[in-house]
């Protein structure tokens, strides 16, 4: 028996060993992800409920890796995170966001705004607002047509700067937005402090609020919050009729999950625009 228990020992080293090599090996290979053009936006619909249009849509990163197939956001963020790669990859994903914006502009289609995710160390860098800023300039793109989203956690690190840093977006003129509201640990009182024009509804709320009478509170609090606040309000993560219909009901602003639309290539957005047009 002693004999197994080495082994297994053995065994899960061996294991644990294979995880740590595939993760070094991945961040290699997503260092140089950004330069062999593996990586690409797709984008989601966000659509007001009350006129049943698109007014905008989320950019969302994917990775199309040829030693790992293609990998989960949810993986190779925080990996990109941990290795600070995050950083480059998020430039690039604010500049190629952007341009396309303001492609679909060009191609005459009505104005919508484009959603940007930020990350943790992202948001860290103080030169953040400038680097947008020009990216803003070069693409001719205005700022009113640009989201950026942070969740909760990261604004509440490091209060003051956050706060700072998100009123020189504010008086640029860019939209601010709170991801994934509900998960984090805030306060109310952030809220108020946090200069933020849109808050988004965490879709584990929107989930099972037809079936939940607690995520239905949940969800009915949250917009009345957002309305009081007067903040544009955004349920995610909406799959069925049901939920529309619930969100509608109760005055949600804008919603987005795969009922409307998955994310998909700017190709498809622009069918979308074209018949949002001619309806
Ligand atoms: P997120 O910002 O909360 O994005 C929403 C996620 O929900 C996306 O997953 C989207 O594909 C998914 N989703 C949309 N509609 C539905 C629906 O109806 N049902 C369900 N179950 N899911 C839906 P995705 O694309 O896998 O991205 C996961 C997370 O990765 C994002 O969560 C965001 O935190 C992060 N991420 C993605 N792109 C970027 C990026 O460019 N930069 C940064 N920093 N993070 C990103
Ligand atoms: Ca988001
Ligand atoms: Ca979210
Ligand atoms: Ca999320």
């Amino acid at each position: 028996s002693k004999e197994i228990g080495k082994n297994n020992y053995c065994f899960f080293q061996t294991e644990l060993d294979d995880i740590n090599k595939n993760r070094l090996e991945m961040a290699s290979s997503l260092r140089k992800a950004v330069g062999n053009e593996e990586l690409y936006l797709v984008y989601q619909p966000k659509i007001n409920l009350s006129l049943n249009r698109i007014v905008g849509v989320e950019a969302l990163l994917r990775w199309n890796s040829p030693d790992f197939g293609m990998v989960s956001p949810a993986v190779f963020i925080p990996l990109a995170e941990e290795t600070g790669i995050i950083v480059e990859i998020g430039e690039w994903v604010l500049s190629t966001a952007i341009k396309q914006n303001k492609k679909w502009q060009d191609k005459g289609f009505s104005p919508i705004s484009i959603s940007v995710n930020l990350s943790a160390r992202q948001f860290l860098q103080t030169d953040l607002v400038q680097k947008v800023e020009i990216i803003l300039q070069e693409s001719e793109l205005h700022p009113s047509h640009l989201i950026l989203e942070l969740t909760e956690t990261m604004a509440m690190n490091n209060l003051e700067h956050s706060i700072e840093k998100l009123e020189q977006f504010k008086s640029l003129g860019i939209g601010l937005s709170l991801d994934d509201f509900g998960t984090g640990f805030s306060s109310l009182s952030y809220l108020k402090k946090f200069p933020i024009n849109e808050l988004k509804i965490d879709q584990s709320f929107i989930r099972d609020m037809i079936i939940d009478s607690q995520d239905a509170s949940i969800v009915k609090a949250i917009i009345s919050i957002a309305k009081s606040l007067n903040l544009t309000v955004v349920a995610e993560g909406v799959e069925t009729e049901k939920h529309v219909n619930f969100l509608h009901q109760q005055q949600c602003d804008q919603a987005q999950g795969y009922y409307f639309s998955k994310p998909v290539p700017s190709s498809e957005i622009e069918n979308i625009l074209k018949e949002s047009v001619t309806n």
